[in-house]
């Protein structure tokens, strides 16, 4: 909001302001009747019927009408105004008047018009047309217009949700002790090695973007910090091209020191239950847009061990080789079993990076878990290696160069206490939450393989 005051009109008190909007199409009620005030947003019908005008005026919070009678607006103006490409942005003053043929029970006279920006005729994506069924079909074509596409409610509804989920997500880790970290996202050594990376020319130097900021967070474990998040930008050169991978996404990372991997599960279950409920306090109408509804989970959430579904997986005639990832196929079946949330824990060591640390017992288990829903991984956490001597050993192991990872290991030689911690894909989260087919649906500016602009 803008208004412009003379210095003789400061002296007389008297303020020439030039507001665009006083109240939001939702804010206004039968007090604001028979009063005048000025509304603002996107043009988003006109019903032209000559000497009346009916123009749909859409903001954040809705849609009102405004009705254009030409004779008391003047055949200029009235001109001006129904002349209008949809989706220009004008600036109404009117008479809010009641009108019970409209949903809203007002419309606004227009009295006076500002028009702030003209939409180029035709437009590229059709934003008035609101059928979700549209959404798979066409999303290369919305995605190209991301910002027209951005102006439909139930598009909108998703990154009003994501929103809510971040807030709960700070809420959540500041509640339980968590300071918030950021670490360089430019950086000399992979993560896992691997060759999911993107390279990057620093100065004279090879470098890569972080996929993950596993290594850092671990370091922090050795400061004192005793709990830390991240909230980040992660960076993964993914071999495939699925519905479920981005190749930037935003990676919800936490550490948590003189800790276990059933403590990481009890932060992360306690997480997504607060996610749900502070979706159902704030969003209720855009979960009604996207036709979801939200049921707060019991807790603890379910938990199998990988040895159970390899059991589940044979049952089902799928026999896998013990100590193999579960492919996608193992996923669904095991998803017609555990439909929602279960954790799968007990991992095979081979399976889990290099810092997942074994049991005492049996060290070809680790304590390493997957938060699932349905056939959808959403977490991979674990309690973590702290003897630098076995952490050195398992680098070799895995054909990773020791050296590589000193910066990370030196950290483990003057004092390291046990911890875990996980990482959980904001997207994934967003995708189960809003029950949506495709990952690329929950955030901006997707980034995949063949997209780069915008
Ligand atoms: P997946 O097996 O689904 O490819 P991952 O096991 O390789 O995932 P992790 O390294 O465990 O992934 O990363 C932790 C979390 O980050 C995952 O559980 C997932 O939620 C998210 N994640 C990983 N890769 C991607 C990606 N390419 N796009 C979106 N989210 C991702
Ligand atoms: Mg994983």
């Amino acid at each position: 909001m803008w208004f412009t005051m003379t210095e003789m009109d400061n002296d007389t008190k008297q303020k020439t302001s030039l507001t665009l909007r006083d109240k939001y199409s939702a804010e206004i009620s039968k007090e604001d009747f028979n009063s005048e005030l000025t509304v603002a947003g996107w043009v988003h019908e006109i019903r032209n019927l000559g000497g009346i005008a009916f123009i749909l005026l859409r903001d954040r919070t809705g849609i009102l009408q405004v009705t254009a009678i030409k004779k008391e607006l003047g055949a200029e103006t009235y001109k001006l105004l129904t002349d209008l490409t949809k989706e220009s942005v004008v600036s109404i003053h009117g008479l809010v008047q009641p009108n019970e043929k409209v949903s809203s029970g007002f419309e606004i006279l227009a009295i006076a018009v500002e028009v702030l920006g003209r939409a180029k005729a035709p437009l590229p994506l059709g934003v008035s047309d609101e059928d979700k069924a549209e959404l798979d079909t066409k999303l290369d074509t919305r995605l190209d217009s991301r910002f027209l596409d951005l102006r439909k409610p139930n598009i909108t509804a998703i990154f009003k949700l994501r929103s809510t989920i971040l807030s709960a997500i700070r809420q959540h880790f500041e509640g339980e002790g968590f300071i918030e970290i950021q670490t360089p996202k430019i950086v000399a050594t992979a993560t896992e090695g691997g060759t999911e990376l993107f390279p990057v020319q620093y100065f004279e130097k090879p470098a890569f973007l972080n996929q993950s900021p596993q290594l850092y967070k671990q370091i922090m474990m050795a400061t004192g910090f005793d709990r830390v998040y991240e909230i980040g930008p992660a960076f993964r050169a993914e071999d495939h091209d699925t519905v479920r991978h981005l190749n930037e996404f935003t990676s919800i990372d936490m550490e948590m020191a003189f800790a276990d991997e059933l403590d990481a599960m009890g932060v992360l279950e306690r997480l997504i239950r607060r996610c749900i409920k502070l979706i159902n306090e704030r969003n209720s109408k855009d979960l009604e847009l996207l036709n979801v509804k939200l049921d707060v989970p019991e807790l603890p959430l379910k938990r199998v061990t990988y040895d159970q579904v390899l059991e589940l997986l044979k049952d089902n005639d799928l026999e896998l080789p013990w100590g193999e990832d579960i492919p996608m196929e193992g996923m669904h079946i095991v998803a017609k079993t555990h439909p929602g949330f279960h954790f799968i824990t007990h991992w095979p060591t081979e399976s889990k990076p290099f810092y997942a640390l074994p049991y005492e017992v049996n060290p070809k288990l680790c304590r390493a878990f997957d938060l699932n829903y349905g056939a959808k991984e959403i977490t991979s956490g674990a309690q973590r290696v702290h003897n630098p001597e076995l952490l050195r050993s398992n680098l070799i192991d895995k054909g990773l160069n020791p050296e590589a990872f000193e910066f990370y290991t030196n950290a483990f030689e003057f004092g390291m206490p046990p911890h875990a911690g996980w990482g959980l894909g904001l997207e994934r989260l967003v995708m189960i939450l809003t029950d949506l087919p495709n990952v690329r649906e929950c955030v901006l500016f997707p980034r995949d393989r063949k997209r780069l602009v915008p």
